[in-house]
């Protein structure tokens, strides 16, 4: 009788436990994680709403660090961009995913008539303005001269990379930067790796100017996604309402500049001129679902402008919303279902 009643007992309480470990469980779901980190030389900025969302956060942390270090950087040693640049005018062996991120970059420079290349590595190097932007040392910024520019432009222009099955070729000199879409192709990566694991019912995650949404948030609300003011950038313009699906990426002067004698050179780079890029564009925001194009095409359609961002994005499926310099607003028709004003 007495061990009859302790085994009671103990179904009860084994009942009682996992009942609170079941509620305790989705309740954990509904509380997003948030993480700020840097990674990518950006900030990365997680919410996720998962049994484990720490962990969850963790590793796609690691996943971009180590899409960094081993694929897309053309600045640390173990990178397989870095290689290819160093080996520039000798054929080399390249990765599956390498091939792949090439053929879709050349693609996109051919559709946008060389606005978007990848083989600016050389101008940017020379024009520098990451390293620069933001600093209070800038008196001792080398302001680029023309012959320097001419000389860079001789080793760009995406139609020169040889690409066959498996091997790339370019010329001496040339020099390749994925700057344009690293960033969204963390996203593809961060997507693919939340769609195979378990337990994930939402995230929001941004790659410095690159935003994925994935799932549902447990309130049942769209995201919302800000759109920073160019003309302002310490505020928004407004924001885009979207379901778990999307990739935002956006483009601007204001990102990444330096400010010499009232002039403002900034790190998107006009590759038919090989000086920073003026289409009367501040800003422009890219919706796509897939991360490597609106990465991508923010760039490209920042160079193009208005009417012919407009065509590029729309050839790709994807919608677009372009700042001026005088903070007009212009979208495509399909934006506008997904972009609100702030109230001001
Ligand atoms: P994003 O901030 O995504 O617009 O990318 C800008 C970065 O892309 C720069 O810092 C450069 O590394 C690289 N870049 C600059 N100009 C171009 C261009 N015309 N095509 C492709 N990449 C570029
Ligand atoms: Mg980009």
């Amino acid at each position: 009788m007495k061990k009859f009643l302790y085994v009671l007992i103990g179904c009860c309480l084994a009942v009682l436990v996992l009942g609170c470990a079941e509620r305790f469980g989705k309740r954990n779901q509904d509380i997003p994680v948030q993480s700020v980190d840097t990674a990518m030389g950006t900030i990365v900025n997680q919410t996720v709403y998962a049994k484990d969302g720490a962990v969850i956060s963790e590793e796609i942390l690691n996943l971009i660090t180590a899409l960094e270090r081993e694929v897309v950087s053309w600045r640390v040693d173990t990178a397989e961009l870095y290689e290819i640049n160093n080996w520039a005018g000798e054929e080399q062996k390249i990765s599956n995913q390498m091939i792949e991120i090439l053929q879709t970059c050349s693609e996109i420079s051919y559709i946008s008539s060389g606005a978007f290349d990848i083989t600016v590595g050389s101008l940017a190097r020379l024009w520098d303005i990451d390293t620069w932007a933001g600093q209070d040392n800038i008196s001792e910024y080398h302001l680029p001269n023309d012959a320097e520019v001419l000389q860079c432009l001789e080793y760009t222009g995406y139609e020169k990379i040889v690409l066959t099955d498996g091997t790339i070729n370019l010329p001496e000199q040339m020099q390749l930067d994925l700057g344009a879409v690293g960033k969204g192709i963390a996203l593809d990566e961060i997507r693919a790796y939340l769609e195979q694991k378990e337990g994930i019912t939402a995230a929001v995650i941004s790659v410095g100017g690159s935003i994925l949404t994935y799932g549902a948030k447990p309130d049942g609300k769209p995201w919302r996604v800000g759109i920073v003011n160019p003309l302002d950038s310490s505020g928004n313009l407004g924001y885009l309402e979207l379901d778990g699906e999307w990739c935002v990426s956006t483009s601007g002067d204001y990102e990444r500049y330096v400010e010499i004698d009232g002039i403002r050179y900034h790190h998107i780079i006009n590759p038919q001129t090989g000086y920073p890029a003026k289409s009367g564009v501040k800003g422009v925001t890219i919706l796509s679902k897939d991360g490597l194009l609106s990465d991508a095409l923010s760039t490209a359609c920042f160079i193009l402008g208005e009417e012919k961002g407009r065509e590029l994005a729309e050839h790709f499926g994807a919608e677009a919303l372009f700042v001026d310099e005088g903070g007009n607003l212009v979208m495509t028709d399909g934006m506008e279902r997904y972009f609100h004003l702030s109230k001001t």
